[in-house]
């Protein structure tokens, strides 16, 4: 029973250390963004000392703790206590604590904005309904109405044309209807709904400029490419 709590306690401690020196690297290296004007040399020292007069909640924590001139001086002070061995235990325990506090607070506001980023670059829905399309074949696209798509990652599902063949298909968008010009494209296999043939693909459209392009759908056998007038707004 004791060995296994000792044991997680040495897990905890690495964890913790890790944790820390991820904080410090990103910090060292300029991935922070300090807000606020750097404390004085006092208040460094006194968060070295791990000073019970510095409430957690201060907001020059939060700036020396993602400053890299503050992380700097920080390193430098407790290396200075390292000298006083009177101190050592209470300097270093004092400002990895401090430290281990603000990285956690640091750690899970950067993730937190991580997860937004992400959120916001989620693929956009968006379906094509082609099914009526098929008796414009022949024809020219033009005549077709045109696609509207973002330009952004787009979770496109596309309905068929009707009586179009189950299978593997790869869909792209083209600068013209020779398939030249791709500037996104994806494969997927048919999925059959009812009648209906539906295909879903990702297309990564974040980078291509608005305009007029060309939707293509291509059977993986009979190759035959379908093109349809898509404008990405
Ligand atoms: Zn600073």
């Amino acid at each position: 029973m004791r060995l296994s709590w000792r044991r997680s306690s040495r897990v905890e401690d690495r964890f913790e250390k890790w944790i820390v020196q991820q904080h410090q690297r990103r910090v060292l290296a300029g991935e922070t963004t300090p807000s606020g004007p750097c404390p004085d040399e006092a208040f460094l020292q006194a968060l070295t000392r791990r000073s019970k007069t510095i409430a957690l909640s201060d907001p020059r924590i939060d700036h020396a703790a993602t400053c890299p001139s503050c992380m700097n001086r920080l390193l430098a002070l407790r290396q200075e206590r390292h000298t006083s061995r009177r101190t050592l235990a209470w300097a270093f325990a004092g400002a990895a604590c401090i430290i281990l506090v603000v990285g956690f607070v640091a750690w899970s506001r950067y993730e937190s904005q991580k997860q937004q980023t992400l959120a916001q670059t989620q693929p956009i829905p968006e379906t094509v309904d082609l099914w009526n399309a098929a008796t414009y074949r022949g024809q020219q696209p033009g005549q077709l109405q045109a696609v509207l798509l973002p330009a952004a990652r787009v979770h496109l599902t596309i309905i068929l044309p009707r009586f179009s063949v189950a299978g593997q298909y790869l869909v792209a968008v083209t600068r013209d209807q020779n398939g030249n010009g791709v500037v996104g494209e994806g494969t997927a296999a048919t999925v059959a709904s009812g009648a209906q043939q539906k295909i879903s693909v990702d297309l990564d459209l974040q980078s291509v400029k608005t305009g007029a392009y060309f939707l293509s759908t291509t059977h993986e056998q009979d190759q035959t490419a379908y093109y349809y007038p898509l404008q990405i707004k």
